[in-house]
């Protein structure tokens, strides 16, 4: 063995690496949370920078060569929660979130990412946004890992997560737009005036469809339950949501605005599977949703398969005929097939590898910061 190669995938909680060989064969594979640190702002840029989630996974990454006895690194590959920045997130919203306001440095709160790797390991580095990277993983390791010809490839990754967003390989090269942004599939507009996203704008799909939109509606919901004429009307949801909190031993006043703070997406499943009429529009609301969005996606780069990660979608897998259904109600294209990814929760994991082995190979320049 000459070397190896360090693959990350920095989510907003967990940030996990991945260390392989040139034959991409796993010499060690560690999951934590992302970056225990408080952040800390220090002036950066036009703003701010939480320097501990660099700190935190150059200390990850020098446990995980001294442990697979590696002699030497050949590339490093980051697939980040976006957006992307240079080499740096740039506002992740889930990310630094908890850090103390500081209205004396206002501007944008940055992440930085690849020079302080570069800093502390002197290897090439390519960083990407999450699903840009899980595409690479799809056409390497998953969909197309039996293709020769990646040139023959069309397809599209979706994570169905906390957030909602695509990846697309189109014939042989990632697509990535002006700066690295194509695939927002999340904030097409799927309804006017609709629920608030985390973008800034009302009626995304993201705010439907995502982890943090089904919570979102969920509690809107609750919180207008009384005026519903039907006396089943969330009454399971509140019910669930009381245990979760009676678990945390709170005791929540029973009204739909304290309530909410226990709601969490597979507690709304729960309260659809068993018939509960709020918890059932809000699931339909995310499938219709969804179903818009792939039918974006797939009527504006025609994909021929989709394929679907991320939390939500890994742990409610029938969620996928119901969103088909809707996307082939708005296609214009043959449609693509959609299915559940075979990489599981790996795929942004697998996508960074596969960006390691790019920037050992030179690859370097257009690829940082897209
Ligand atoms: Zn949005």
């Amino acid at each position: 063995m000459s070397g190896c190669y360090a693959a990350f995938d920095v989510g907003g909680t967990k940030t996990a690496l991945l260390l392989a060989d040139r034959r991409a064969n796993r010499l060690g594979l560690l999951r934590e949370s992302t970056s225990p640190e408080t952040p800390e702002a220090v002036s950066y840029r036009d703003g701010r920078a939480h320097l501990g989630v660099a700190r935190h996974m150059v200390s990850l990454l020098r446990s995980a060569l001294l442990e697979a006895d590696c002699p030497s690194l050949l590339g490093i590959g980051i697939g980040a929660a976006g957006p992307v920045d240079g080499g740096d997130m740039r506002n992740p919203p889930n990310v630094g979130a908890t850090g103390e306001d500081r209205p004396d440095r206002p501007g944008p709160l940055y992440v930085p990412l690849v020079d302080p790797l570069r800093e502390a390991f002197g290897a090439p580095i390519l960083l990407r946004n999450d699903c840009r990277a899980a595409v690479l993983g799809e056409v390497f390791f998953g969909v197309g890992r039996a293709v020769p010809d990646k040139d023959g490839l069309f397809l599209a990754y979706v994570t169905l997560s906390t957030g909602f967003g695509a990846g697309v390989w189109d014939g042989g090269h990632l697509v990535t737009g002006k700066d690295g942004n194509a695939g927002e599939v999340g904030h097409l507009l799927v309804r006017e005036g609709g629920l608030p996203c985390g973008c800034g704008n009302r009626g995304c799909a993201e705010a439907y469809c995502s982890g943090s939109g089904i919570v979102r509606n969920a509690r809107a919901r609750l919180q207008e339950a009384n005026a519903s004429d039907d006396a089943r009307y969330g009454v399971v949801l509140r019910q669930l949501a009381l245990e979760e909190a009676c678990a945390e031993g709170v005791v929540p006043a029973d009204d739909g605005g304290s309530l909410g703070r226990y709601v969490t997406p597979s507690r709304v499943f729960e309260a659809a599977e068993a018939g509960d009429p709020l918890a059932v529009a809000v699931i339909d609301e995310a499938v219709r949703a969804a179903g818009i969005a792939f039918a974006g996606l797939a009527n504006a780069c025609d994909p021929d398969v989709v394929s679907v990660g991320g939390g939500v979608a890994l742990a409610h897998p029938e969620l996928l005929p119901r969103i088909d259904a809707e996307m082939r109600r708005h296609l214009n294209v043959r449609p693509p097939q959609v299915q559940l990814t075979s990489l599981g929760e790996d795929a942004v994991l697998y996508g960074a590898l596969v960006l390691a082995q790019q920037a050992a190979e030179g690859r370097v320049g257009p690829s940082v910061g897209s």
